[in-house]
């Protein structure tokens, strides 16, 4: 199938990338920068893999229209969707600026919102899509100075549900992935202070990898995940036991 990933230059995204051109479907790797996205796709041709690059920013209505048209001419309409790109930002809720809570929602709800939209009329026409949206367990449980990112966070999961109630009897199967920390240039960014106190209240003991991430959205691509709707599956460490 043709997958589009948003966000694949980098980390989670990338190695979500990787694993669905292993799995033999053929690859639209978004990202804000075309330099990182053709990154993954020389990866991915590298190893075997049918992969194409497509700048984006995901929360530009215009910029999405443009790379729907873009990629459903050079490799056809996306059947499976994974909304990943996203960046987080921490800071106390006092000093957290209206700008950069705008551009959290942005990125991660509309972005989510506008990709989706452009991504179903082509999956309703052929009466199947896939669609993974990657939230965080910050959305499940709140983090600390990370009210706005938490909220996109959960608003994400709302959406996931909600669209899964009204699409999944027209053939498209919607559910979310909402890791824990996982080591990638986001998790490094975060404070030390912040990642040694949550590597220690981890039941595993440690972080998640990108690639953990990339085996989970593999299998809810999977046929055999066919009875998972409207989910949001946890590969946290532990950190979250629901
Ligand atoms: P990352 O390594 O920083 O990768 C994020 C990617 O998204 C980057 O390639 C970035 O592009 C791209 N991106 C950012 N804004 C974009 C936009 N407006 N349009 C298109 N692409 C955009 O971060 P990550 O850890 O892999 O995170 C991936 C997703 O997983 C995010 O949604 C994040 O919230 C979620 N998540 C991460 C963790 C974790 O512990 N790492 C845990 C739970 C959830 P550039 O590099 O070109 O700017």
């Amino acid at each position: 199938m043709i997958a589009l990933v948003t966000g694949a230059g980098s980390g989670i995204g990338a190695a979500i990338a990787e694993r669905l051109a292993q799995d033999g479907h053929t690859v639209a790797v978004n990202d804000l920068s075309l330099g990182h996205a053709q990154t993954t796709v020389d990866r991915i041709t590298a190893a075997g893999g049918q992969a194409r690059a497509f700048a984006a920013d995901v929360s530009d209505e215009a910029a999405v229209t443009q790379m729907l048209t873009d990629v459903t001419q050079s490799l056809g309409a996306p059947q499976i969707l994974v909304n990943n790109a996203g960046f987080a930002h921490q800071a106390p809720f006092l000093e957290i600026a209206t700008a950069d809570f705008d551009r959290i929602f942005a990125v991660h709800v509309r972005g989510t919102f506008l990709v989706t939209r452009a991504c179903l009329p082509a999956m309703l026409d052929a009466g199947h899509g896939i669609v993974v949206n990657i939230a965080s367990q910050l959305g499940q449980i709140g983090g600390v100075e990370l009210v706005h990112y938490a909220g996109a966070k959960a608003a994400i999961i709302g959406m996931t549900k909600s669209l899964a109630r009204e699409m999944s009897a027209k053939g498209v199967r919607i559910n979310a992935v909402a890791p824990g920390p996982i080591n990638t240039p986001l998790v490094e960014a975060l404070s030390e202070d912040w990642k040694t106190a949550k590597r220690a209240e981890l039941p595993l003991g440690r972080f998640g990898e990108a690639s953990e991430i990339g085996g989970v959205v593999s299998f809810l691509c999977s046929d055999d995940a066919a009875l998972f709707v409207g989910q949001t599956l946890g590969p946290n460490s532990g950190d979250v036991m629901l």
